[in-house]
């Protein structure tokens, strides 16, 4: 058992440290998991650069965690040393209005266990979930964006047959509308002005992808929809314009899932008459409620592995930072070594 473990610890706008931390000592219902991958979300880049404020300073940061189980506690049943496994990293109190009502991350008193861009976290059993069989630590990563996705997915109500836009394909997008095509959908237009996003939206089955910048998604979406605009529209890029361009696409009772973290700072201007007369249906997705497990099982039938760009050792998590920011991958990847 590791006393101390290499992290990088978020003090505040643009100061990330590595440090040797001490390592808390197991308990019998926790687990020692040795983190291999740790993908860097656009939710990072936001903390570090002051934008979002989910959390105070310090903290542990990297959530998308993939990993190797090293020891248990002695209570702990479901998962042994060498399993592979995916850490959800949230972690609410369960006594709260919120916790009881099955909101989880809604609660106020939520806390986070660990961080992957560390080498090793103490965390309870509860968040630790065992990969399918086949599935590695480094795909591992993808289950808590996936979560995020399966969240939103839920939240947009598909159907068999829907039509869907998305707007935005970074993770979230690309995931969002992978899973539209497997609640049944058979019409998805996704939108991006990157052409490498674009044609891995294909890839993955889009049945049409635009570039924002020079296409008009409105006449594209009712192109698709004889007309009507699409039954769900999926905000996936967190930005005003990305807004405005998702709000015009549904049809008339159609719905608009805010998915992707947009600044705290946006307005937008919404046409209430718009709102009344085509009865639109505008929900938010917050991160998940219960899909963890769920994405996890779902690793094992989808190939993400082009979701996947360079990795970084832990030590060098400054370069795997500009990397994301360079947006040249969908993820880029933090390990130990
Ligand atoms: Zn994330
Ligand atoms: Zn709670």
């Amino acid at each position: 058992m590791p006393s101390t473990t290499l992290s990088a610890v978020w003090y505040g706008t643009g100061d990330l440290r590595l440090e040797d931390r001490p390592l808390a000592p197991m308990g019998p219902t926790e687990v020692l998991v040795e983190v291999a991958n740790c993908g860097v979300c656009a939710t990072d880049l936001h903390m570090l650069d002051g934008t979002i404020r989910l959390y105070p300073p310090p903290r542990l940061l990297g959530h998308e965690i993939g990993g190797t189980v090293r020891a248990v506690g002695g209570d702990v049943t479901h998962v042994q040393p060498g399993d592979a496994v995916a850490v959800d990293t949230g972690l609410a109190c369960n006594t709260c209005f919120h916790c009881r009502e099955g909101r989880p991350f809604m609660c106020p008193n939520r806390k986070s266990a660990g961080g992957g861009f560390s080498e090793y976290n103490v965390v309870p059993a509860s968040v630790v979930y065992r990969l399918p069989t086949g599935v590695s630590p480094r795909i591992g990563a993808l289950a808590e964006p996936l979560s995020c996705a399966l969240h939103a997915v839920e939240r947009g109500q598909l159907r068999p047959a829907d039509s869907v836009a998305v707007v935005g394909a970074g993770a979230l997008g690309l995931l969002v509308s992978i899973l539209a095509r497997l609640c049944g959908a058979t019409r998805t237009l996704v939108s991006d002005p990157d052409p490498r996003r674009r044609e891995l939206a294909l890839q993955f089955g889009a049945s049409r992808v635009l570039d924002p910048l020079h296409d008009n998604l409105l006449e594209a979406a009712r192109e698709m929809t004889d007309g009507r605009g699409v039954d769900c529209a999926f905000e996936a890029a967190g930005l005003q314009a990305t807004f405005e361009q998702a709000l015009e696409l549904p049809r008339a009772g159609g719905t608009l899932v805010q998915v992707s973290v947009p600044s705290p700072e946006i307005r937008v201007p919404l046409k209430t008459y718009d709102l009344f007369s085509r009865e639109l249906t505008i929900r938010g997705s917050y991160i998940r409620t219960t899909e963890f497990q769920r994405a996890v099982d779902l690793l094992a039938t989808l190939d993400l592995s082009s979701l996947i760009g360079e990795r970084f050792a832990l030590k060098n998590i400054g370069a795997a930072i500009e990397a994301a920011r360079r947006r040249d991958s969908i993820r880029v990847l933090v390990g130990p070594g």
